[in-house]
């Protein structure tokens, strides 16, 4: 695995837990993570294992692969939280190792509000996360 030092993401993501998120799946190209804070109910990030700053910084190969791992979570959340419409959003401001936050949408949801990671918190209890990751665990496969 390439990693940077001094990236936070390279460091991280494949903990079980750490300071956002815990670990859900692994595949062959990334890691799925449940973050902390459930304000947008169903979040959840697909990081790349390797750093890369760009997309256009994959080989085809790593950009495929990724892809479909990126759509397989996605479906999965949909079938699970039933949302009107997924959300991808790729920003890397904050730290620019590549990742894909994937966000369920509700018709209660302002679908003109723009997206913002640390806009609100909502922590769930020790036991919401174990049931929310296992369920997303089960259809994850
Ligand atoms: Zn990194």
């Amino acid at each position: 695995m390439h990693t940077v030092e001094g990236c936070p993401m390279c460091s991280d993501i494949s903990l079980e837990e750490n300071k956002q998120s815990f670990l859900i799946s692994e595949f062959d190209y990334s890691y799925v993570r449940f973050p902390k804070n459930q304000y947008y109910k169903g979040w959840v990030v697909v990081f790349l294992k390797r750093h890369a700053n760009e997309l256009y910084e994959l080989s085809d190969e790593e950009l495929v692969g990724y892809t479909k791992e990126v759509a397989h979570v996605a479906k999965t959340i949909n079938e699970i939280y039933k949302p009107v419409k997924i959300n991808y959003a790729v920003f890397g401001s904050l730290c620019p190792h590549v990742h894909y936050h994937i966000i369920p949408r509700f018709f209660e949801d302002d679908p003109h509000a723009p997206i913002k990671m640390d806009e609100k918190e909502k922590f769930l209890t020790d036991e919401g996360y174990k049931e929310a990751i296992s369920r997303i665990r089960k259809v994850l496969v």
